[in-house]
């Protein structure tokens, strides 16, 4: 058991109140909080350590080079990745994903074919559209049924010898839903295609073994994960980085620069241009440490049971729909109540203290499956408590009584 009133301590925001109500924090698909070992540290770094990193000779430069270069071992090693210099750092999963649909388009041919599925986040979709636009290229879409769930069968027939990559989301951040990964890529490697996985809603929620999934490329935000906005990770297998072209050019991606020949660094230096953010990439790294300090099995059983408990006292209300029912699910929950738009329902929510999101969660297409125009959506993390679930669930109620 992890105890969840000593967890809540470590995460000063969750002490305030809002319109003189404690905060009930439901929105943590959106972002999570930060704990004070991370608020901490990025104080600490920029008062004694900052300097830009790979490029002094001296010792402030030399600490801040080696803090970084750590933090990208301790990420790799906390997603399993197979060597560290797959491990290339962004802005976060939308940079990510930009990334390699950029230079992996490059390599394709006019007419060849990527795979996406209906429930996909925008940034696993309009960095495809813009790649396929300026490459000639084609987006097909993998369908879902009702619940939620990928339809595998499906899936497998969209494979052609057009078809050149696959991109998914490994957790749904509307639905919930966990895909299975491991039987996509290997649906996928029988067809001699690499897998993007979007791991946005997955790395906070579950434990990630990038080298047993075998996925080729693995993309997920900081700020998802308990960590700052403005640092994000990719995941590339060797074979396809050392293919594609630098994504941005500058200082950092050279290895020996001419007007006459220009030569990039080493991966993973070759997709890192400009002056990293050492501050936020070592942020991350304290971040990951202390999901794994604070027993990650023990919080993800926690989470499990927090969307147990909501999905329960959810379906005990009349007239309530909720959207994900797939058997494999992280804890997120997404929701309407017929003939109460959940615009209204957020915001009077809101003033009772609850945080949740509505609207169309990044993921149009997935809403517009459901026939929907927004949707209500809890989403949870380690610091939330049964407690905070009664007190949404009642508020919930008083809130419909009034949009009636
Ligand atoms: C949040 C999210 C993204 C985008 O992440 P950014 O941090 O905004 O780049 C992509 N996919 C999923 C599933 C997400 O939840």
């Amino acid at each position: 058991m992890i105890d969840v009133q000593t967890i809540r301590q470590d995460f000063p925001i969750l002490e305030q109140t809002v319109y003189g109500k404690p905060l009930i924090y439901f929105d943590n698909a959106a972002t999570t909080q930060k704990p004070t070992c991370v608020i901490d540290k990025i104080s600490t770094l920029y008062r004694m350590q900052n300097a830009n990193i790979h490029r002094g000779v001296h010792y402030l430069s030399q600490m801040a080079t080696e803090a970084h270069e750590q933090a990208r071992a301790t990420i790799a090693d906390f997603v399993n990745a197979p060597y560290k210099d797959g491990i290339i750092f962004t802005r976060g999963t939308t940079e990510s994903i930009n990334l390699v649909a950029q230079c992996f388009a490059e390599l394709c041919q006019v007419g060849d074919e990527i795979l996406v599925s209906q429930m996909e986040h925008h940034s696993n979709i309009v960095p495809w559209q813009l790649a396929a636009e300026r490459f000639g290229l084609e987006i097909k879409v993998i369908p879902i049924d009702i619940d939620g769930n990928i339809l595998l069968d499906q899936y497998e027939k969209l494979f052609s010898r057009k078809t050149k990559i696959v991109s998914v989301a490994h957790v749904s951040n509307v639905l919930g839903t966990i895909n299975p990964i491991k039987k996509i890529v290997e649906i996928a490697h029988n067809h001699n295609v690499p897998v993007l996985v979007d791991g946005a809603q997955a790395v906070a929620h579950l434990k990630i073994d990038i080298q047993s999934l075998d996925a080729d490329f693995y993309a997920f935000s900081g700020h998802k994960v308990y960590a700052p906005t403005g640092i994000g990770v990719l995941f590339g297998k060797r074979e396809w980085l050392d293919k594609f072209r630098p994504y941005q050019g500058g200082g950092e991606m050279i290895e020996n620069v001419s007007f006459d020949k220009t030569t990039y660094n080493v991966l993973p230096y070759k997709f890192e241009a400009g002056t990293p953010d050492f501050i936020s990439s070592v942020a991350l790294e304290t971040a990951l440490n202390y999901l794994k300090n604070t027993n990650f099995e023990e919080i993800i059983k926690h989470e499990d049971e927090l969307l147990k408990y909501v999905t329960y006292k959810l379906t005990q209300i009349p007239d309530l729909q909720i959207y994900g029912q797939a058997k494999q699910k992280c804890g997120v929950i997404s929701f309407n109540i017929k003939g109460i738009h959940h615009f209204d329902l957020g915001t009077l929510l809101d003033k009772t203290g609850v945080a949740i999101r509505t609207g169309h969660h990044c993921a149009q297409p997935l809403v517009e499956f459901f026939h929907q125009n927004g949707m209500a959506r809890a989403s949870f993390a380690l610091y939330n408590t049964t407690e905070e679930i009664d007190i949404f669930i009642s508020n919930l109620k008083r809130c419909v009584d009034i949009l009636r």
